[in-house]
Formats: structure tokens, C-alpha cells, sequence
């Protein structure tokens, strides 16, 4: 049996035709900007998303850290969500590589920054303090879209104070899917764009970060110099390409799974359905039974990620189809079903 793997949209393989076309890509040398497959997409995400040019890098975590150095000097400031991907899981590369220095803020529960908050944040022009120079957000977040009309509200104050705003979009195109708007409306408010073509969509490796002309000039030298300069990387490119001809329309397919498995969860005793946004379904197990738990889905071949606190985040991809949905949702059913029964106390005698 195979496995069934819903710790992240990031573990998809390459399928059979996107395979194809990376082997059939035509290559150059991209630190020479020769690759004629790499400029395609750069170009490509450029036009689509609304921007002068692309920079195509190795992961989201090295386009988010080339748009924080681009955008921010040394002693500059970045606010960004205290939970945020780029200042909490990116091994703090904005201060160790950069010299920027974090403000972070406490999101709102829709992953929203409050501007109010925001605004507080921004430090007066004084040798005192660093220089705050961006506000960084993250659509989505946790599989939320962020709302239309907080990303164009969140363009007032950073207009006013001289920020610019960078969106962390690894999976912006689940969002404009789910809110059935195009890619260029979710990124039009931005100076930059940092999008994963490695998660939902399905590429083995690679995300792009969109801007100005001068912007992305300034982030592929700190490309260069962080050692994410890559060569023949038109077969990469390739598969990126694939990508977006091919599985943008489709991640409505795994929203539309990951609803079913949030309903058919919802339906059993002994766990709860914490919420459901895109791709992602978030629950909780009593504690004491996550071991027991691990144990009965590694057996019935379903890879999960076990939070603190009993708290599971299962993420629904292009590898888990709706046969493997049912196999999901009848390991859990069983596991739930059979235990809930045995362990409830009996009924007290009246
Ligand atoms: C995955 C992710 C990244 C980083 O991507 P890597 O390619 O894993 O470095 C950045 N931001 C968010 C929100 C992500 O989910």
C-alpha cells in the first residue's frame, strides 16, 4: 500500500508529464542570465502577477530573505506577524545575513496584522531606533486567504510612513483560487511577491520573488552571494512552468478535499475539528491518545505531523487523490470508532 502523506503540500513528486517537460527543457547558464527556460518563467510570473521582473531561487526561504536585504539596509527594520514564516521559521536570515532587526507583531485570529498595531510599531526618525523600512505579510495564512480589503487598507500606512510591503505568498495562489480571483489581484498591492512553486502546485523545487527592475537587481546579487546561483536550472524552471499550466485550476480540488475530510472528522467522537481553510484542516486529539493515534495511522500508511499540544495540521495535495481520501478519512474512523466505544465509561445506574 502506498503511503498517503498529509504532513504538507510540499511533498508532492513530480507527475509523468511534468518529468517529461523538465527533461525536454531548454538550458543555459542562469548566473550568466542565459537559461532560457529560467528568464520564461521569471518573465512569465512577472506579466501574470503584475511586475517588471522575477528572480527564480532555489527555495521560499531564500526569496524571502533576498527581499528582506533588498528592501532593508543594515540597522533597518522589518514588522512582520510574530508566527509569521519569515521571522519565525527562517532561522532568524533577515538579522544573521542582514543586519535587519524584527518587530514582530501579534496577528489577529484571520492572520491579519492590526493596522492599529502596525502604526504603533513603526519607530520615529531619531538615532534611537532602527530604521523601519517594511511591513512583511503572509497570504496564506494557515491556509486562510487573507480578506481583499485588508491587503489594500494594510497600503495606507506604508504609504504614509515611506514602508514597503512585501507578501510572503508561498501559497498566494491557493488564495486566489479559493476567493476565485486572479494571482494579479492578490499580489497588486505589493512592492514584492514571494511565491512557492514547490507546495500545492506541485514542483519538485523552486519559488520566484517578483519586483521592480532595481529590486530584483539588488536581490540576485544577494542570491549570488548567498549561494543560491544555479546553473542549468531550466530543468527546474521546467517543472515550474508545468506547474502553473497545469495545476493552478486544480487546487480547487483540494479545497474542495480537504472540506469533505474537515465534515467527515467533524462527524467522529474524540477529536475536534479546529477549523478548515484551503488546503488545510486543523484538529485537535484528546491528550493521551496521540501516541495511540500515531501508531494505528502508521499502520494503515498515513504520514501525519503531531503538533504541541495534540494539535494536527493535515494538508491536502496533488499526491492524495479520492481514493486516498477515503483511505484518510476510514483509518480515522476506525481508529475513533473502535477506541471512543471501548474506553467510554458505562452508564451510570440510574
Ligand atoms: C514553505 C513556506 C516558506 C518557505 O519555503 P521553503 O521553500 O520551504 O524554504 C515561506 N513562507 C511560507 C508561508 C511557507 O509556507
Amino acid at each position: 500500500m502506498d503511503w498517503i502523506d498529509l504532513r504538507s503540500d510540499t511533498v508532492t513528486r513530480p507527475t509523468a508529464p511534468m518529468r517529461e517537460a523538465m527533461a525536454r527543457a531548454e538550458v543555459g547558464d542562469d548566473v550568466y542570465g542565459e537559461d532560457p527556460t529560467v528568464n520564461a518563467l521569471q518573465q512569465r510570473l512577472a506579466d501574470e502577477l503584475g511586475f517588471a521582473a522575477g528572480l527564480f531561487v532555489p527555495s521560499g526561504t531564500q526569496s524571502n530573505l533576498l527581499a528582506l536585504m533588498a528592501h532593508c539596509g543594515r540597522g533597518d527594520e522589518y514588522l512582520i506577524g510574530m508566527d509569521a514564516h519569515a521571522y519565525k521559521y527562517e532561522g532568524g536570515g533577515a538579522a544573521v545575513l542582514g543586519s535587519i532587526q524584527p518587530q514582530p507583531i501579534v496577528h489577529a485570529i484571520d492572520g491579519t496584522l492590526p493596522l492599529d498595531a502596525v502604526e504603533r510599531a513603526i519607530k520615529p526618525i531619531d538615532p534611537h531606533y532602527a530604521r523601519t523600512t517594511l511591513l512583511c505579510l503572509e497570504n496564506t495564512w494557515h491556509g486562510r486567504p487573507l480578506p481583499p480589503d485588508y491587503l489594500r487598507n494594510a497600503r495606507a500606512p506604508c504609504d504614509r510612513e515611506g514602508l514597503r510591503l512585501h507578501l510572503d505568498g508561498a501559497r498566494m495562489y491557493n488564495a486566489a483560487v479559493a476567493q476565485g480571483v486572479s494571482p494579479r489581484e492578490v499580489a497588486r498591492h505589493f512592492d514584492s511577491v514571494s511565491v512557492c512553486l514547490s507546495k500545492g502546485l506541485g514542483a519538485p523545487v523552486g519559488s520566484v520573488l517578483l519586483g521592480t527592475a532595481a529590486l530584483i537587481d539588488t536581490a540576485r546579487r544577494w542570491r549570488k552571494v548567498t549561494g543560491g546561483g544555479m546553473r542549468q536550472a531550466g530543468i527546474l524552471a521546467a517543472g515550474c512552468l508545468h506547474a502553473l499550466d497545469h495545476h493552478v485550476e486544480r487546487l480547487a480540488e483540494d479545497h474542495a478535499r480537504a472540506a469533505r475530510l474537515a465534515e467527515a472528522l467533524a462527524g467522529l467522537e474524540g477529536l475536534e475539528v479546529l477549523g478548515q481553510h484551503t488546503n488545510m484542516v486543523f484538529v485537535a486529539l484528546p491528550p493521551g491518545r496521540v501516541d495511540a493515534l500515531k501508531a494505528h495511522m502508521e499502520a494503515a500508511r498515513v504520514r501525519l505531523v503531531f503538533g504541541p499540544l495534540g494539535a494536527v495540521r493535515l494538508v491536502l495535495h496533488l499526491d492524495v487523490d479520492d481514493a486516498g481520501l477515503a483511505r484518510v478519512i476510514e483509518a480515522f474512523a476506525a481508529f475513533f470508532t473502535s477506541t471512543e466505544v471501548a474506553s467510554r465509561p458505562p452508564a451510570p445506574k440510574p
